[in-house]
């Protein structure tokens, strides 16, 4: 069975040069432990038997066999997510990752309904997960009924004896919704179906949804994970047999996360706590500032008493985290909604969040431009409403620039003769 060693380069041998070319020694093996997890590109991995491929294939030994299957960087990632996210755990929880957040969403939901399956879905949703649900799962024979999530008797009601899964989000855009996990985990509990929560704005540094009674948590990793706008990931955990689950749907579907993009996710892990503690209190800092300029109509920010979720948010975050994301509405509609964001100097307009730049868009023209002024408002958001994902600059600089655009956002309104903004409170 010994193959012939063409990996040593003493001596003289009688190989081609080419065959020679692609057979180099791999070098010296030495017990190496890097601080640091490599970032292994083979797409394939070598063994010495026949046999011992067979047994890494149907799982009987662990192995890496295609990257496709499995790295192990993008292993190193889900493992390491998945000890975040139960580290208040005394069950195991395994984890996947996923080549965007999307990714894992379509997976996860593929993985865990049929045809004539039923889903209750938060009607607060990201945009691509409401279209996936309402469109492509709908296609296969995957019915969603979206429902207001904080409405545990609306939830109840739309239970079905086919449901199989309650999606919702911990904290959804704009409006900072914080769901009610435990609630929420009782009527999924009750009903045989499995809650599947979207942490991506709370990040396991706000809350740890596995600790309050979800199934499975997924993120997109793109945003406070990688933390750092470079990388595009997505990662799911949960208990090791629905997890082997989506692990499989994975390996057929295709979206595994590439090892680059896994290496960048795993180091900003190590970085996640600090960047998403100083994120929650400068926009808490940021949301009590700017709540009180004249010309500000409605702030969204779980961590300000005024919000229906805040009761919530201190049952189920970590102490004094509310999340890195403020959503400030401007008197004026649309237009002064617009303005505010253009005319801010630090903050860019971008999308995405999570990053070390704070990033602002204006929610009527971007996340939310399907919907119109009226239904907008029937979602509780104004078409003014700009979404401010909060970086780690200096909180000072940052309220600076959003209170200076919104004086010259109120001086231009003023000058055309708009009323309601009293101006005699401006600071
Ligand atoms: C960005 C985002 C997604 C999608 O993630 P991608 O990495 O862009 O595929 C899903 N859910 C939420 C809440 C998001 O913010």
């Amino acid at each position: 069975m010994e193959r012939q060693d063409d990996h040593d380069n003493r001596g003289k041998t009688t190989l081609g040069e080419n065959t020679r070319a692609v057979r180099l020694p791999s070098g010296p093996a030495v017990n190496e432990r890097p601080v640091r997890i490599p970032v292994h590109r083979s797409t394939t991995y070598e063994f010495a038997t026949s046999q011992e491929y067979a047994d890494v294939l149907d799982g009987v030994s662990r192995g890496y066999s295609y990257a496709r299957i499995d790295t192990p960087t993008a292993e190193a990632f889900a493992h390491a997510l998945a000890a975040m996210e139960g580290a208040g755990l005394d069950r195991e929880v395994r984890g996947q990752a996923f080549a965007s957040g999307m990714a894992a969403i379509s997976t996860t939901l593929l993985a865990l309904t049929a045809a004539g399956s039923h889903i209750v879905a938060s009607r607060a949703i990201y945009g691509n997960t409401y279209s996936l649900l309402d469109g492509l799962l709908r296609r296969f024979g995957v019915r969603t009924d979206f429902v207001d999530i904080t409405d545990l008797e609306a939830v109840r009601a739309a239970v079905r004896p086919e449901t199989a899964v309650i999606f919702t989000e911990t904290l959804s855009n704009p409006t900072m919704t914080v769901s009610d996990l435990p609630a929420l985990a009782g009527i999924a509990s009750d009903a045989g179906a499995r809650l599947v929560v979207d942490s991506t704005f709370a990040s396991p540094a706000v809350c740890r949804p596995l600790e309050h009674g979800a199934d499975i948590v997924l993120h997109s990793a793109t945003k406070y994970i990688g933390g750092h706008s470079d990388a595009t990931g997505g990662v799911v955990v949960g208990d090791p047999n629905t997890v082997a689950t989506i692990r499989s749907a994975r390996i057929d579907l295709g979206p595994s996360l590439a090892p680059d993009e896994a290496f960048l996710l795993h180091r900003g892990l190590e970085t996640l706590p600090l960047r998403v503690a100083r994120q929650c209190a400068t926009a808490a800092e940021f949301a009590a500032a700017v709540a009180g300029h004249p010309a500000v109509e409605r702030i969204d920010y779980p961590g300000l008493p005024t919000h229906p979720g805040h009761e919530t948010a201190l049952r189920l975050f970590d102490t004094g985290r509310f999340g890195g994301t403020v959503t400030v509405t401007p008197h004026g509609g649309r237009d002064a909604g617009m303005a505010f964001a253009d005319g801010l100097r630090l903050a860019t307009i971008a999308a995405s969040l999570g990053g070390t730049h704070t990033l602002v868009g204006h929610v009527g023209s971007t996340t939310h431009r399907q919907l119109d002024d009226a239904t907008l408002l029937t979602s509780g958001i104004g078409p003014g409403a700009v979404r401010f994902a909060i970086g780690i600059e200096d909180p000072a600089d940052l309220i600076a620039d959003a209170l200076a655009s919104l004086d010259r956002c109120a001086e231009e309104w003023e000058s055309a003769g708009q009323a309601g903004i009293d101006l005699g409170t401006s600071q």
